[in-house]
């Protein structure tokens, strides 16, 4: 079956549709579904400071280079890349090369941060101090940093390349584990209530599936391999990955279901949870935002050294 719009070769078909669409149209209809995504809830708006989270994969050079689009259109707007180096050997080593190149290419300016710097330990290192996960661990020490230093640099939003299947993992994970409030924070544009000292987040690839963004990547020639993380395997979001990969190739629209019924809940948990929402303490340790006396990262930190 030839390409819907043009009758070219098709290069995919799109997930939960019958429809196959050649290179050039499924660019197209990629692009205007993350604008369309930026626009219907004004992840960007005039004067933004924006820092886009990469780490030279797949979603987060897409991400980056939508938005870069974006902002040569709207010449009001600020863009620069903040990247964390976790220290896993073999995997952030040669995506952080990725990363450079497409910033040096793009004129984009990149800033670094490793948790070896700033917390006296590589993750490698980190995972056989404490009795925790290495995703766990990473977790807590990523979303402090690209808080941390969205702030010092001055960036209003920071951009994640979290797509679909990202966000079906974490409302599914939430619900498995009671977390009904950290799914309050969830959405295109996370946070509950606005408060200066946490930077909120955009997903202008929310209603892109992984597969979507991994075809757009590999099509427009910004990644050439896929790496993964070796701690991927052994993690809860990578069962529950698998689960819902599995129920998806079953039961096609089973992704699409799960986000499009969130969102319309979305506004009831946010309405809620922002009534109730913990007071914002500053950890007296470091001084960044926790809501008990130290910061969870500053707790973290302390394990791992001793
Ligand atoms: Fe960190 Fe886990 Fe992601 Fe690896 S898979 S980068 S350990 S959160
Ligand atoms: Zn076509
Ligand atoms: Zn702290």
């Amino acid at each position: 079956m030839a390409c819907k719009n043009c009758l070219n070769n098709p290069v995919i078909q799109l997930t939960n549709s019958s429809v196959k669409l050649c290179k050039s149209c499924f660019i197209k209809y990629f692009e205007k579904k993350a604008l369309a995504t930026i626009k219907s809830y004004k992840l960007v708006e005039k004067g933004d400071n924006i820092g886009v989270a990469v780490s030279g994969g797949k979603d987060s050079l897409t991400v980056l280079s939508i938005l870069k689009k974006v902002r040569d259109k709207f010449t009001d707007i600020k863009l620069e890349a903040i990247l964390i180096d976790e220290g896993i050997e073999g995997y952030r080593d040669k995506t952080i090369i990725d990363a450079r190149k497409f910033c040096d290419d793009n004129k984009i300016k990149l800033h670094i941060f490793s948790y070896k710097n700033e917390f006296g330990s590589t993750l490698d290192n980190a995972k056989n101090k404490v009795a925790l996960k290495p995703c766990t661990i990473c977790g807590v020490f990523r979303r402090y940093l690209l808080n941390k230093y969205s702030r010092k640099l001055g960036f209003n939003k920071l951009a994640t390349g979290h797509n679909m299947d990202d966000e079906a993992q974490s409302i599914l994970m939430n619900q498995f584990k009671n977390n009904a409030e950290v799914s309050a924070r969830l959405g295109p544009i996370t946070g509950i209530k606005k408060d200066e000292k946490f930077i909120p987040r955009i997903k202008p690839l929310y209603l892109l599936t992984e597969k979507e963004v991994a075809s757009y990547a590999f099509l427009k020639g910004l990644v050439t391999t896929f790496t993964e993380c070796p701690n991927s395997f052994d993690s809860y979001r990578g069962y529950v990955r698998d689960t819902l990969n599995d129920m998806e190739a079953r039961f096609p629209g089973t992704k699409h279901g799960i986000v499009n019924s969130f969102l319309e809940m979305l506004p009831l948990l946010k309405k809620h949870y922002g009534k109730n929402a913990s007071e914002i303490r500053t950890c007296s340790e470091c001084g960044e935002p926790c809501t008990g006396n130290i910061c969870q990262a500053c707790k973290l930190a302390k394990k791992i050294i001793s």
